[in-house]
């Protein structure tokens, strides 16, 4: 039997992470490097993504950033091979980026609509597609995908579009994990509730101070811990499946959200 620190022991490693400049994106990149992977933060926000590469190389950790925006075909492909290129091979993936906008089905556009399933959900089937191509010869690896709540019920009106991709992450997962286990790649989702992050503040404002006082109010009545996650909890939980720790499962998602489900 392999002791904790051996399972838990990602050394040797390489993993992309998407989105991993800021908020659930940072607190993965900051366990998966604590853990010994050398990590990609791929990210369209460059100057954040640098200073948090900074940030894990000044502990001792291995990182480094690069400015791609995941809903484009080319730059997935340069993600992956800057990947393989620098750290000389791609065992972990994990697709974070993703983007929130709220706006009722009555007033989205066609281009409103597509715009957040080409960033969500087709850059997962992109990165997954050409990762895979690295990991089979590889011999194998682990891919992650960030979903939601609203993959499995909706949280508030306004995210038609946003649930319609993250119910998509969540079928995509699934028969993903089911084509890629004969080669030994495991594929399993994270379903954050409510994580403080700056995606989350952006998302609310436009609110007064009082109107956001009484929106936070209703919204963390609802949760039974009484307060919001933090990305280093679901950082946790995505070096849980990064590891040796999870080794006997796929197709899986993980739902961390404070017990928001049960009310
Ligand atoms: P965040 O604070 O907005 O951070 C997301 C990062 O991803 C930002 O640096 C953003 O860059 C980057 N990004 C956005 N679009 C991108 C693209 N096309 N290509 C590459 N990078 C891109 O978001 P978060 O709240 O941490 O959310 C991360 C993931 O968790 C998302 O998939 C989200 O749906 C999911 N999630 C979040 C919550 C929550 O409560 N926070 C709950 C459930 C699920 P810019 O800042 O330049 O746009």
């Amino acid at each position: 039997m392999k002791q904790l620190q051996e399972l838990l022991n990602l050394k040797g490693k390489a993993a992309i992470v998407t989105g991993g400049a800021k908020g659930i994106g940072y607190g993965i990149s900051y366990r998966l490097a604590e853990a010994g992977a050398k990590v990609l933060v791929a990210d369209l926000d460059e100057e954040t993504a640098q200073k948090t590469a900074q940030d894990l190389t000044s502990k001792g950790w291995s990182a480094e950033a690069i400015k791609a925006d995941v809903s484009n075909e080319e730059d997935v492909k340069r993600i992956i091979t800057t990947c393989k290129e620098k750290f000389g091979s791609v065992d972990i993936l994990v697709n974070n980026a993703g983007i929130y906008p709220s706006e009722p089905v009555s007033q989205m556009t066609a281009e409103d609509f597509e715009k957040v399933m080409h960033v969500n959900l087709r850059s997962v089937f992109l990165t997954t597609k050409y990762v895979a191509e690295i990991m089979k010869p590889q011999g194998g690896g682990k891919i992650i995908n960030i979903s939601s709540i609203d993959a499995l019920h909706p949280s508030m009106v306004g995210l038609a579009h946003y649930d319609a991709s993250k119910h998509g992450v969540w079928g995509f997962t699934k028969n993903s994990a089911l084509e890629l286990a004969e080669h030994k790649i495991w594929v399993n989702a994270i379903a954050p509730g409510g994580i403080a992050t700056p995606g989350a503040t952006a998302s609310s404002q436009g609110a007064s101070g009082e109107q956001m006082e009484a929106l936070t109010k209703v919204f963390l009545a609802k949760i039974p811990m009484h307060r919001m996650g933090e990305p280093d909890e679901i950082g946790m939980v995505a070096l849980f499946l990064a590891s040796d720790m999870s080794s006997y499962m796929t197709g899986e998602q993980i739902v961390v959200d404070g017990g928001v489900l049960l009310s």
